[in-house]
C-alpha cells in the first residue's frame, strides 16, 4: 500500500511536468511559427494524460469497495484509459491535419534559434523525467509506472524529431522539414492510442492469457499434501490487478474447519506470491471414491 502512495506521487509529479513542458512548447511554437513545437506540445499534453491515468488508477486503486460497487474501483483506471486514449486520437488527429497543410504551403520558422533551444530544453526534461520514472518503477515494482515510463521513451523522440526538424528547415534550407517533423510527431501519438485501447478493452472483455501464471497457481494449490485435486482456475483483469478463482478437491470426511483452513492458506499462499493478485476464491468440493465394478 505504501508503495501504491509512492507511485501515485511519482505520477503526480510527472503530470504537472509533462504539462508544463507541454505548455511552453505550445505557446513557443505559436510565437516561433513552428508546427514541430506546437505537435511537440500537444504530443507532451498526450503523455501527461497518460501519466494523469496512471495517477488518478493509482489513487482510486486504494479506495475500498462500497454498497455499490462490490468488487471496488479498480475499472475507473480501465475506463478513464478509453477516454484519455480518444482525448489523444482526436488531437492526434487535429495536428497531424495541421502538420498536412503546413507542409502543402510551407512557412519559414520565424526564430529558429528560440525555436531549438525550446526543443532542446523538452528533449532534456523528457530524458530526466524518464529517468526519474524507470527507477521509481523499479524501486515500487509497479506496472503503471513502467508503462507509462516507457511511453516517455516517445517524448524524448519526438523533443528530438522537432529539434531535428526545426534545424533542418532553417538552417538547411529544406523549409518542408518542419512540418514533415510535425507529421511524424503526431503519428507516434497514434501508437500510444493503440495499445491504450487495446489492453483497456481486453480488460473490460474478461480476457487473460498466461498459461505460466495458471500453472504456478495450480502448483501452489497442489503443494498442500491433502490437495487431492485442482480445476477450473478462472482469472480476470480488475484495472490492473487480478481476481479469480478455483475447485479443489479434498477429502469427503474432513471437517469444515480442516477445509476452510487449507483453502485459506491457498488463497494467502496465491496473493502472497503474485503481487497483481488481489483475490482468490477458493470452491472445495468432497473427493468421491471411484466404484470399483465386481
Ligand atoms: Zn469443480
Amino acid at each position: 500500500m505504501a508503495n501504491l502512495v509512492q507511485g501515485g506521487k511519482v505520477a503526480k509529479r510527472s503530470f504537472f511536468v509533462q504539462l508544463m513542458v507541454g505548455l511552453s512548447e505550445l505557446v513557443m511554437g505559436v510565437f516561433t511559427v513552428s508546427i514541430a513545437l506546437i505537435a511537440d506540445g500537444i504530443q507532451s499534453f498526450a503523455d501527461a494524460g497518460v501519466s494523469l491515468i496512471v495517477w488518478i488508477g493509482l489513487r482510486l486503486s486504494r479506495k475500498k469497495p462500497d454498497k455499490r460497487f462490490h468488487f471496488g474501483y479498480h475499472r475507473v483506471e480501465t475506463l478513464s484509459s478509453i477516454v484519455a486514449a480518444l482525448f489523444m486520437a482526436t488531437i492526434g488527429g487535429i495536428t497531424l491535419y495541421e502538420s498536412y497543410r503546413e507542409l502543402l504551403s510551407p512557412t519559414a520558422v520565424v526564430d529558429p534559434l528560440l525555436a531549438l533551444v525550446v526543443a532542446s530544453v523538452a528533449t532534456l526534461v523528457s530524458s530526466l523525467l524518464l529517468i526519474y520514472k524507470r527507477r521509481a518503477a523499479e524501486k515500487y515494482g509497479s506496472l503503471a509506472l513502467k508503462t507509462d515510463a516507457s511511453n516517455s521513451i516517445k517524448d524524448v523522440l519526438t523533443s528530438i524529431t522537432a529539434f531535428v526538424g526545426i534545424a533542418l528547415s532553417s538552417y538547411f534550407n529544406i523549409i518542408q522539414m518542419d512540418a514533415i517533423a510535425g507529421i511524424i510527431i503526431s503519428l507516434f501519438v497514434f501508437t500510444m492510442v493503440y495499445p491504450i485501447l487495446k489492453e483497456a478493452s481486453l480488460v473490460l472483455l474478461d480476457s487473460y492469457h498466461s498459461p505460466a501464471t495458471i500453472t504456478a497457481i495450480e502448483n501452489i494449490a497442489n503443494s498442500i499434501t491433502q490437495v487431492k485435486q485442482v480445476h477450473s482456475i478462472r482469472m480476470r483483469k480488475l484495472g490492473s490487478y487480478l481476481i479469480g478463482d478455483m475447485h479443489i478437491v479434498l477429502r469427503n470426511d474432513m471437517t469444515v474447519e480442516e477445509a476452510h483452513a487449507i483453502a485459506s492458506q491457498i488463497e494467502d499462499r496465491t496473493i502472497k506470491e503474485f503481487d497483481e493478485i488481489i483475490e482468490m476464491n477458493v470452491i472445495i468440493e468432497p473427493y468421491q471414491e471411484p466404484k470399483v465394478s465386481v
